[in-house]
């Protein structure tokens, strides 16, 4: 297939072009990573944006269920939805939390949504780097919402925020001591905490926890890119469909917000940097472990296991030797 040809489909909103630029931009093989570096280069005029919404829960609290909720409203709206995920889970165990059971049914026939499961058999920077092109696919096919979705497993948090203009923390209502389970840090990364469950039995509980999360949320530094009263906290029900109308009022009041002070392109230009950097240092690492810098970076490793010497002098004699030192 011609890029230019398989470019034109993707701007004409051709999901199943789309669904093979993505295959194409998945792929390792030498000559597909060629056609899909000319394929993004090619899209790029189109400058359209989307806006990125990265959505992190662990298994079980309700993420499919609420994406499928949440993305069925905004095709309800006229807005167009595609679905990606970064699921670090498929690189270890083998088989994907994101990707293998039969989810998100009803937003799948959408003709408005486009849903792309978690690639398997790759490492997490493979991934990253596979999920950052399809957005870029996604936004220049026309799609108005970006969601991004991962399991709270590792680095895909941090991954995950550096690629959205929004991060969504999705959490179950908990007895007792629940605040513990969320580490900081990702509480810092959210924008919106969203009490999901808030029904039935369940509901006193999420109450609760989401006063539990509002006051734990007041405790944190202000950061400059949120107005007043950010980040929040606040209760849904994927299944009733309830608070679906409040959680987008809000993306958009902290979306107009950001836009209006300069904060959205700003922290689109931080990205920018962080991934250039973050390609610099997979690239360079990739290079070493080609030979014949790969017999010294194998000796220095074992010497460093071995004890023989540090991690600093050995990192310093590997850049030395190889960049000039
Ligand atoms: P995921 O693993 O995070 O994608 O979670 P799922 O969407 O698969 O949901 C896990 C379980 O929680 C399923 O049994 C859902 O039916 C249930 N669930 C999801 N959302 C809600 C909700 O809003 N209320 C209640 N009561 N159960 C829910």
């Amino acid at each position: 297939m011609q890029v230019q040809s398989l470019g034109d489909k993707i701007l004409n909103g051709d999901r199943r072009a789309l669904a093979r630029a993505i295959t194409l931009v998945e792929s390792t093989r030498p000559d597909h990573r060629a056609q899909a570096s000319d394929l993004l280069e090619y899209l790029a005029d189109s400058n359209r944006q989307a806006m990125r919404i990265g959505l992190s829960g662990t298994p079980g609290v309700g993420k499919s269920t609420f994406i499928e909720a949440f993305g069925m409203f905004l095709t309800a709206q006229g807005l167009r939805v595609a679905v990606l995920a970064v699921d670090p889970s498929s690189t270890r165990s083998g088989g994907s939390i994101l990707g293998d059971k039969t989810r998100m049914d009803r937003l799948s026939r959408d003709p408005n949504a486009f849903i792309r499961p978690s690639p398997s058999r790759s490492h997490l920077g493979g991934v990253t780097r596979r999920t950052r092109e399809a957005i870029a696919l996604c936004e220049a096919a026309g799609f108005d919402v970006v969601l991004i979705e991962t399991v709270g497993v590792g680095q895909s948090e941090t991954v995950v925020s550096e690629m959205s203009d929004l991060f969504l923390l999705l959490l179950a209502p908990a007895g007792g001591d629940e605040l513990q389970g969320v580490k900081r840090g990702i509480m810092e990364m959210a924008d919106l905490i969203l009490v999901n469950k808030a029904d039935g039995d369940l509901k006193p509980a999420a109450t609760r926890t989401c006063a539990d999360y509002a006051g734990a949320l007041r405790l944190l530094r202000k950061r400059p890119q949120d107005p007043e009263g950010y980040p929040k906290a606040m209760m849904v029900s994927a299944i009733q469909e309830h608070g679906l109308t409040e959680a987008w009022t809000e993306i958009q009041t902290l979306t107009r917000w950001r836009r209006e002070n300069g904060h959205w392109d700003s922290r689109r230009r931080d990205q920018a940097v962080y991934w250039f950097e973050e390609e610099v240092r997979q690239g360079l690492l990739a290079r070493l472990r080609q030979s014949p810098a790969r017999e010294a970076m194998d000796g220095l490793r074992q010497a460093v296991a071995s004890g023989q010497d540090t991690p600093d002098r050995a990192a310093k004699r590997m850049l030395d030797d190889y960049l000039g030192g």
